[in-house]
């Protein structure tokens, strides 16, 4: 299905990172990918091992608060790829005191770094990658029901999330009138114990509520695998017509009233 087209891919930390699961089922369907990690030799490692059975083209440092680290990457993904078809943003990072502390309490730096991290990062990848990508191409951000809903501790990510969310609409609309018609959606994804998700502090409660109340079962190993496949077929000429979405792959929970 996707034979020919090439996709650089941000956030994957191992092979339990949502960005893993996506680029797992690109790579099936006959995508080549480069990556991105956060710079340091640790980093490097963990992901270059992570990503090793996906054969990728490249593996570049990227520390997405800053510009210059953003357009060095771009600059390997020119030189590797010449040109590219998606994009993958699957980076989310709130301070841990945001999740600890109530929500009266965030200070302004934490709202900063959460913000730039979880959602200003999108828009400054999409406008680095706009000049590299082939018309008809596809970018993918992960977003949580925590945008639109109250979740326990959530907090800052929340806000974030919910920035992001509005930042895929506005891109979405201005990257659709544009002449490449470049498509722009995100994953609302149920809760999957991943290192960001750990982070929250709350994610065995979460995925037992998961467990309790999703019309499907969510929380075994296979919603991971879930997600990658909703990732694949937003990525893919499956979903054309499909931008500007937030659409949820969470076993059905979002719709339980009570
Ligand atoms: P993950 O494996 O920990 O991935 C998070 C990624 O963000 C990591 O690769 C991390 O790199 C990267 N990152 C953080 N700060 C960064 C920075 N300044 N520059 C570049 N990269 C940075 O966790 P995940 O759960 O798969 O998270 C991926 C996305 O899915 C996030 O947007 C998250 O909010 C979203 N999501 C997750 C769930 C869930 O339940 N897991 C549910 C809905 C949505 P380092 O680890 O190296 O810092």
């Amino acid at each position: 299905m996707l034979q020919g087209k090439k996709a650089f891919i941000f956030g994957v930390l191992n092979d339990r990172s949502l960005g893993w699961h996506i680029a797992d089922q690109l790579h099936k369907h006959g995508c080549e990918m480069g990556f991105s990690c956060l710079p340091g030799e640790r980093f490097e490692r963990r992901v270059a091992r992570a990503t090793e059975s996906f054969r990728p083209r490249f593996l570049t440092p990227c520390d997405v608060t800053r510009d210059e680290d953003i357009a060095a990457a771009f600059q390997v993904a020119a030189e590797q790829f010449g040109t590219f078809d998606i994009l993958v943003h699957s980076i989310a990072f709130a301070p841990r005191e945001t999740f600890e502390k109530p929500f009266l309490e965030t200070t302004r730096e934490a709202w900063r770094t959460a913000l730039d991290v979880s959602a200003y990062s999108l828009v400054a990848l999409s406008r680095a990658a706009l000049p590299l990508m082939n018309p008809g191409g596809s970018i993918l951000t992960l977003t949580y029901h925590a945008a639109e809903k109250y979740v326990p501790d959530y907090n800052m990510m929340a806000v974030a999330k919910a920035a992001l969310e509005c930042s895929v609409r506005y891109l979405a609309t201005e990257l659709g009138r544009k002449e490449k018609r470049i498509r722009v959606n995100a994953l609302s994804a149920g809760a999957v114990k991943t290192v960001a998700a750990t982070g929250t502090g709350e994610i065995d409660r979460m995925i037992e509520h998961y467990r309790a109340r999703a019309p499907l079962a969510w929380g075994d190993d296979a919603s991971s695998e879930h997600v990658g496949k909703a990732g694949l077929y937003l990525l893919s000429d499956l979903a054309s017509g499909v931008t500007g979405e937030v659409h949820y792959v969470d076993g059905g929970y979002n719709v339980m009233g009570w």
